[in-house]
């Protein structure tokens, strides 16, 4: 139930003697200044790259771990700042390296790899870099930015500082008198069982409460977040922000225009859900904080034994090799399953370069618990895949591609227990309302976020005020547009856009699981139809880690994302489901 992180260090010495030897690689990597024109120190330097990256993810895994597990421990927090500290050492020494590879040119630098197999792996990235040459500066200028990186990081750590360090529990009385502490990681749970609405709204502004208080401070860090990305698209020629994050993977900007158009279109299902919901519910009026609410209340519970069995068996009749990889993504001290004091909260699956992946969860027994099991055990199964076909820097995939795994195995579970529950109409009814919920929750609610995002960004790039008012109406407007809800009259509901870490932390991320979404749900459809060689496709992608474009590892599995097509099917998915419902409802 809890992790072991010895396969990481031993011991505590142990990690300090890692540590002072990435150190030591510092002065190692800047010697090879200048030096890289000749294939000797060439081929030697990458070697170097890969000892470095090696020790040096297991020393951020095993620190970024230890602070996960209690965000309050002040030595755990200063012990990553120090990892984080090293890191930009390392960043400074070897930053050089972009503006010589450039300047020694493409065909020589390729030259030198394909004679050398043992470094094949670095040829991806080589080719990445000669592609990204218009945006790499010369070397001074690149040293300038170097040193301005912890400088640009400093919106993010503020806002963890006030969202989670500074935030403590809530203590409230419901309606039957008795008290209760919410904190974000007991949230939605409460929400879910909160029959009364006033204790709804109770549970809802206690946490949302933090986010008013602090609107101003808030909405100053996304600033520093907005400007900061403004500062490198500009400083690198970008011609957006935009650009300047989809950029690396290649991705085009149209598909995230592509995405945002049809989800902010296509949705009359939603609406029509939602107003099923306030009707079959019995709801005076519909708040965003209801969606927790179920049509079927079951109090069935799943111990982390039984959930995890429930996740075998939904899998069992996939090939063979991808049930023991499913096994060994769970396997017990790569798990931590249970919520604590300062744990962070939520879920992940975390993976550095040659190393098993762990999972962190906050699992409560519910059924959504189950789900996020699966969805964490998908990207362990993806690290395990890419770990075993790929070396060194290739295992990491993006995070456009990661969320296919993890939602692909959320369809096959939920496939089997449509399949294998008994099929009365409660249960039916509660399982299309799972699937209808986990589009919404994952298409639509993220392409909302990811909408946000896009226009905050085009504010700050048109020198527009950035206040915690011009956020807030972005997402009101928002709100009426994608759900028909008018989020003014929830109170501190306009408040989301500080709610959700993501948006300081990695700005332009949420929308990749919208449409990892759209492709794992394209995947799952060919391979739960038979459809030829569909599964092999599927594992391709997963085998291949980082080692290619995500758009073309989505396109060789069957997902092309500038196509309309492609979001339009979770749409079309999303009208039958609500018709569905409603005809079970009314029966
Ligand atoms: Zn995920």
């Amino acid at each position: 139930m809890n992790w072991n992180l010895t396969p990481l260090f031993k011991t505590p010495e142990d990690f300090k003697a890692a540590f002072d030897e990435v150190s030591s690689y510092i002065p190692r990597l800047a010697s090879f200044k200048g030096k890289l024109n000749e294939e000797r120190s060439f081929i030697e330097y990458l070697l170097l790259s890969d000892e470095v990256e090696l020790l040096g993810g297991r020393v951020y895994q095993y620190c970024s771990l230890k602070s996960d597990l209690n965000k309050k421990n002040i030595e755990n927090a200063a012990e990553l700042s120090k990892v984080f500290a090293l890191f930009n050492q390392l960043g400074i020494a070897t930053s050089f390296e972009g503006p010589e590879l450039i300047s020694i040119g493409e065909e020589t630098i390729l030259g030198f790899i394909d004679k050398h197999p043992e470094v094949s792996h670095f040829r991806f990235s080589m080719e990445k870099l000669f592609r990204s040459q218009e945006h790499v500066l010369d070397g001074a200028s690149e040293r300038l930015l170097s040193y301005f990186s912890p400088v640009s990081r400093g919106g993010s750590s503020l806002y963890t500082a006030l969202s989670t360090a500074d935030k403590s529990g809530v203590t409230i009385k419901l309606k039957d008198k008795s008290t209760v502490v919410v904190n974000t990681s007991n949230f939605t749970a409460l929400l879910e069982n909160a029959k009364d609405p006033s204790d709804r709204k109770k549970i809802f502004e206690a946490v949302y409460k933090h986010y008013e208080l602090h609107k101003n401070t808030f909405a100053g860090i996304y600033e520093q977040v907005l400007n900061s990305g403004k500062a490198y698209a500009k400083a690198r020629n970008y011609s957006s922000i935009l650009e300047s994050h989809l950029f690396n993977n290649n991705i085009p900007t149209s598909v995230y225009h592509n995405l945002v158009n049809v989800a902010s279109k296509q949705n009359k299902a939603l609406k029509k859900y939602l107003k099923l919901r306030k009707q079959y519910l019995g709801l005076k009026s519909y708040h965003t904080y209801d969606r927790f609410l179920n049509f079927v209340n079951s109090d069935v519970k799943y111990t982390y034994e039984e959930g995890r069995e429930i996740f075998f068996k939904s899998i069992a009749h996939l090939p063979e090799e991808f049930i023991e990889y499913a096994h060994e993504a769970v396997r017990d001290g790569y798990v931590d399953v249970l919520p604590q004091d300062g744990k962070r909260t939520g879920a992940y699956s975390s993976s550095v370069t040659d190393t098993h992946p762990f999972i962190l969860l906050n699992y409560t027994e519910g059924l959504d618990d189950v789900f996020t099991l699966a969805h964490e055990a998908g990207h362990s199964i993806h690290s395990l895949y890419a770990m075993n076909n790929q070396h060194g820097n290739n295992q990491n995939y993006t995070i456009f591609v990661a969320e296919i795994a993890s939602t692909f195995n959320e369809h096959m579970l939920l496939d089997y227990f449509i399949k294998s529950g008994d099929t009365s109409k409660e249960v039916k009814i509660q399982l299309i309302q799972k699937a209808i919920d986990s589009i919404i929750s994952t298409f639509y609610r993220q392409t909302l976020f990811a909408h946000y995002e896009l226009l905050a960004h085009e504010k700050v790039e048109k020198d527009e005020p950035i206040n915690y008012e011009v956020l807030s109406n972005i997402m009101v407007d928002l709100y009426k547009k994608y759900y028909g809800l008018d989020i003014k009259k929830e109170g501190y509901k306009e408040f989301v856009w500080a709610y959700i870490p993501h948006l300081f932390s990695t700005p332009f991320y949420v929308y990749q699981y919208a449409t990892s979404f759209a492709a794992s749900f394209k995947i799952y459809q060919d391979v739960s139809n038979g459809v030829e060689g569909a599964f092999e496709r599927y594992t391709g992608l997963l085998k291949s880690g980082g080692s290619k474009y995500p758009i073309d590892q989505a396109k060789e599995a069957g997902v092309d994302f500038t196509k309309k097509e492609t979001f339009m099917a979770v749409i079309d998915r999303m009208n039958t489901l609500v018709d569905e419902l409603e005809k079970l409802l009314s029966e």
